[in-house]
């Protein structure tokens, strides 16, 4: 009998897992479900706001981005039976599987956060993390003459880390384009200690934000977003002032997840092994993306490293064979800096981003800014439609970092 294959969300893991399988595994069965038919290319939303792409550019439907064969069904996900190998939709169907693939992603809650949805609410505060969001904050930009815009991470994890700094260099273009610069503060307020989560790469951020006049608040835990008094007020009663506030809310997982037990953490995101992309709970269960609990990058690029690994592994759990611990976190990133530039980070579980080349000696400058990673950033999105979805392997990018091109520090 064909085995039987279910992906639980068809974003950017479950559509790139989907049609690797169909290459992979040719016999089985795959079905993938989603909750909704409009596939956002995610790292467009940076440049809604500022007039650089609006919807048309970066909405698909997303059955159109399956292969033939593969059965795609539009459906919220209730809950899952993991040891009846059964998936619960929200319309009372039953989806059977042998094998179950978890890449619903992450869910922005902003209802954690007091007062965020209150006064204010896409007037003054905004967030570009989705895409009515980011559409709104466009026009509110557009009317902005002057004042304190405050950009805000509530608190970690979040996807894609560097979009909210990226946001401020951006900002920071878009006031001086319009010659308004000099009538506008900037101020990126963060819980880490730092402009980023790993040393080497916040230093040289950090760095960025100051030679910008960029404030840079650091350790404020965002209590309330108090939209009456237009200021963000920490838990330890520290208070930053705004007239503009574009806010990355809390993340989680599907809520599904915490209906399904055993199988996610305490914020709904999947236990998973680092390495196999197995999920604790069951052996034929698997995770992708930002669904799983992993410590790297809740990032796309992450999620397309992930995506062969997994695919070896399923072939292999339906073979009986054993697994290969082959994931090592890889991460890659392009960070638009304004200006037309843009810098490039590549790092993974072991490894912090450092300079030199990608993926090579000769290649994109990394940690660098330059016009070179600017197109790269901005040619990602032709990558993303027609060779990381379609799941073609892209020359010279391999799941696992590259280190020939990279100024490594010397092991002691
Ligand atoms: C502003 C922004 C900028 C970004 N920039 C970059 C970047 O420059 N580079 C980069 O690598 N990454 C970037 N990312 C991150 C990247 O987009 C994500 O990490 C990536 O899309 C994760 O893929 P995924 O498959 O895990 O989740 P997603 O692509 O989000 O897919 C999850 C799917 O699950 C579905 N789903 C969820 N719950 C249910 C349910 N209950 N029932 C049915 N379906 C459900 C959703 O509808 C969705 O289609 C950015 C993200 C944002 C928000």
């Amino acid at each position: 009998m064909a085995a039987q294959i279910c992906i639980l969300g068809a974003g950017t893991g479950g559509t790139l897992t989907a049609n690797r399988l169909r290459k992979a595994v040719p016999d089985a069965l795959i079905t993938v479900v989603d909750e909704n038919d409009q596939h956002v290319y995610q790292p467009g939303l940076l440049f809604v706001p500022f007039g650089l792409a609006d919807a048309e550019d970066i909405v698909r439907p997303r059955g159109k981005q399956l292969h033939q064969g593969i059965t795609y069904l539009q459906s919220a996900i209730d809950h899952v039976d993991i040891d009846g190998q059964h998936v619960h939709l929200a319309d009372g169907s039953l989806l059977d599987h042998d094998v179950l693939v978890v890449a619903t992603g992450s869910r922005l809650v902003p209802e954690e956060t007091e007062g965020l949805l209150g006064a204010g609410w896409m007037d003054t505060v905004f967030t570009f993390y989705d895409l009515n969001g980011a559409t709104a904050l466009a026009r509110a930009l557009d009317e902005f003459d002057g004042g304190r815009v405050v950009v805000n991470v509530v608190d970690l994890p979040i996807k894609c880390p560097v979009a909210p700094l990226e946001f401020c260099f951006l900002v920071d273009w878009y006031f001086h384009e319009r010659g308004i610069r000099d009538r506008v503060e900037l101020t990126y307020v963060t819980p880490l200690d730092g402009a980023f989560t790993k040393p080497i790469a916040s230093k040289q951020l950090g760095g960025m934000l100051a030679e910008r006049g960029i404030e840079l608040v650091t350790e404020f835990n965002t209590g309330e977003v108090d939209g009456d008094r237009a200021r963000l007020v920490s838990y330890d009663g520290r208070e930053v002032p705004f007239d503009l506030a574009v806010i990355v809310p809390v993340h989680s997982g599907a809520e599904y997840v915490g209906r399904s037990p055993g199988l996610g953490d305490s914020l709904d995101f999947v236990v998973t092994d680092p390495h196999t992309l197995q999920a604790a709970v069951a052996p034929n269960v698997f995770a992708i993306g930002d669904a799983a609990n992993l410590p790297a990058s809740k990032a796309g690029s992450v999620t397309h490293f992930e995506g062969e690994v997994l695919v070896a592994n399923i072939a292999s759990f339906l073979d009986g064979e054993p697994l290969e611990s082959a994931y090592d976190g890889h991460a890659n990133c392009f960070i638009e800096t304004g200006f037309h530039k843009a810098m490039l980070i590549d790092f993974n579980y072991d490894t912090e981003p450092v300079d030199g080349h990608f993926p090579t000696v000769v290649g994109a400058p990394l940690l660098k800014e330059s016009r070179l990673n600017h197109l790269g950033k901005l040619m990602f999105q032709w990558f993303y439609w027609h060779a990381l979805l379609p799941g073609r392997d892209i020359p010279g990018v391999s799941p696992e970092m590259p280190t020939a091109g990279k100024h490594l520090p010397t092991p002691s």
